[in-house]
């Protein structure tokens, strides 16, 4: 399947909710975001019917997230139906880890090959400022739930917040002792960017990746450590857009997206599915495509079609757009 501007798409991102149990304060506004109504979130089978669709028109992987996908009743069967969908090779999920304990043995059964678990501290009091509701120590049992049930790799993902002051060397160093691949990954203008919905967004806030890198390597020497070299064949399955690098000897390495500083839409191979069932070609732009609809009222070729009309839309690049209609959470991160 190849878009308009000759990029082959074969990665599909699939919310599963807009609840969650977190706030984090650079994804959704303290009180949360208003809802969806029931009957307008995609059911668990029409989420499959889907995939079916994307499958036999070329996409390869999928990747659950939300939202909290884990808040999702019958995520554990969904993963089950998604991996026997024909032609799809890995099933992937972005979690904030809470509910891995529980959960991790039965997803990993169920056919899910890898997890990113989102966690930007790891100070207790920042991670509770950060998500207004978590402990550190719940994402950090999910983080070990995820390597006892032998998922690999296990990403985590941290966003940089430049008025956080978080501790970028001590971050990375999660990658030394275990097969932790953790990623930088640049603070974006998606949803409102006044900063009224808690969200609040200003580029005096985002911190490059070449700024992270130069910090972690300064921050290294001053302590007498060894600095990051590029990870070649030590980086993680899945690399998508990000450049990774380790410390010499370490069990994981250390990735940096950027999407603002170095944009990687020239390799953008992904669309979107919105938990409410809109296909949406890009995070930055609002174009959405009804899908649901066609799952509900139309056969496949109508559902092949709304598929069509999102690939053709798919804009070249993000153009530095600022904000966008939908937050993070509803969009599906
Ligand atoms: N709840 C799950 C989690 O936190 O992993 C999945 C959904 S969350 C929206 C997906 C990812 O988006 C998380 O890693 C989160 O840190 C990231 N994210 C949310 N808002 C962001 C923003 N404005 N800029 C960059 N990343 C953001
Ligand atoms: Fe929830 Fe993930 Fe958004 Fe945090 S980043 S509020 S965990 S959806």
């Amino acid at each position: 399947m190849k878009d308009s501007h000759g990029r082959v798409i074969d990665y599909l991102r699939i919310s599963l909710t807009d609840r969650c149990n977190f706030r984090c304060i650079y994804c959704m506004p303290e009180e949360g975001v208003q809802q969806l109504p029931h009957e307008e979130i995609l059911r668990i089978e029409e989420i499959v019917q889907a995939v079916r669709v994307a499958a036999d028109m070329g996409i390869r992987s999928i990747r659950l997230t939300g939202g909290e996908p884990l808040v999702r009743l019958g995520v554990v069967d969904l993963v089950r139906d998604i991996a026997n969908v024909p032609g799809i090779e890995n099933i992937s999920m972005t979690t904030n880890g809470v509910l891995l304990p529980r959960m991790a043995d039965d997803l990993k059964t169920a056919g899910l090959s890898r997890v990113n678990i989102s966690l930007d501290t790891l100070d207790p009091d920042q991670f509770r400022q950060i998500t207004r509701r978590g402990e550190l120590q719940q994402t950090l049992d999910g983080i070990d739930a995820a390597l006892e049930a032998g998922f690999n790799p296990v990403k985590i993902n941290a966003v940089a917040v430049r008025s956080l002051h978080q501790d970028y060397l001590k971050f990375a160093e999660l990658s030394i002792d275990r097969p932790l691949h953790v990623r930088f990954i640049e603070y974006m203008p998606v949803g409102e960017s006044s900063g009224t919905d808690g969200c609040g967004w200003g580029k005096q806030d985002v911190v490059s990746c070449e700024e992270l890198f130069d910090t972690i390597n300064e921050q290294a020497r001053a302590q007498g450590l060894p600095e990051l070299v590029a990870a070649g064949e030590g980086r993680p399955l899945g690399w998508g857009p990000a450049r990774y690098f380790m410390f010499p000897g370490a069990q994981g390495t250390v990735g940096f997206i950027s999407p603002l500083s170095r944009h990687f839409c020239g390799e953008c191979n992904r669309l979107r599915l919105t938990a409410d069932g809109k296909l949406r070609p890009c995070l930055f732009s609002d174009n959405e495509y009804n899908l649901r609809a066609a799952l509900r009222e139309g056969d496949e070729e109508t559902q092949r079609a709304v598929f069509a009309e999102a690939l053709r839309a798919k804009p070249d690049d993000h153009h530095d757009r600022v904000g966008t209609e939908r937050g993070m959470s509803q969009i599906g991160g």
